[in-house]
């Protein structure tokens, strides 16, 4: 009884989305928590040329620190700011080479996309923990290839929308409070679309300085 209520205390379950499930793919759990008070911000698509210099910027100034899920195609012109996420204590996983559908690939096309991108970050000493699957669309055979490549799949339990063209900070920063548990994941974005405004970073800026004094740590997925 007690065993099973401290791993019920320390253990999440984070809801995949209901098409992950539905192929197959089982439920992510995570070791939760440190502190009760504690997110786990991630970053989906990046690099892009000064944004992420701007996210990086913002996560220092309040010490926290996130997951990277970036598109490996895009480091041969952004590498540098790969690794100087990694330096600064954030961490960098897997999107996938190339940000293809894989519910839109054959199989065989979907895993060798998922090893490229894993390949591309380990010749980088950047070896991944996770793998998001762009648009969460994992396929049953993401499985079996991440635990061969001893990185684990990722999904999301908050996903503020900050992509979407009426989306605006506020709106983000409302989701995040209304939405988030203890443990719960954050996805936000680091691509063109929500370079071009403000959003995602102001929005960022508003959720870490309504968490940080309220006492919560922001940080990046755990590796264990
Ligand atoms: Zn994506």
């Amino acid at each position: 009884m007690d065993l099973l209520f401290r791993l019920s205390n320390r253990i999440l379950s984070v809801p995949v989305r209901l098409s992950a499930a539905a192929f197959g793919v089982p439920t992510v759990r995570l070791p939760v928590v440190e502190t009760d008070k504690q997110l786990y911000l991630t970053f989906d698509d990046g690099p892009t040329e000064t944004h992420t210099a701007e996210i990086l910027r913002i996560l220092g100034s309040f010490r926290a620190t996130a997951t990277f899920f970036v598109t490996t195609s895009r480091l041969a012109a952004f590498r540098e700011l790969a690794i100087e996420a990694k330096a600064g204590g954030h961490d960098v996983a897997s999107h996938g080479h190339t940000h293809q559908d894989p519910w839109f690939q054959s199989s065989r096309k979907a895993i060798d996309d998922f090893n490229r991108s894993v390949d591309v970050l380990t010749e980088m000493g950047l070896q991944p923990a996770w793998y998001r699957a762009p648009y969460g669309h994992f396929r049953p055979a993401h499985l079996r290839a991440a635990q061969e490549r001893g990185v684990r799949l990722a999904g999301w339990s908050v996903m503020p929308g900050d992509f979407r063209s009426t989306a605006t900070a506020a709106r983000v920063f409302n989701t995040i409070q209304t939405a988030a548990r203890p443990g719960g994941i954050v996805v936000l974005h680091d691509n063109e679309s929500v370079a071009a405004r403000r959003v995602t970073l102001d929005g960022l800026r508003t959720v870490l300085d309504y968490y940080s004094a309220a006492g919560w740590v922001l940080t990046a997925l755990p590796h264990s």
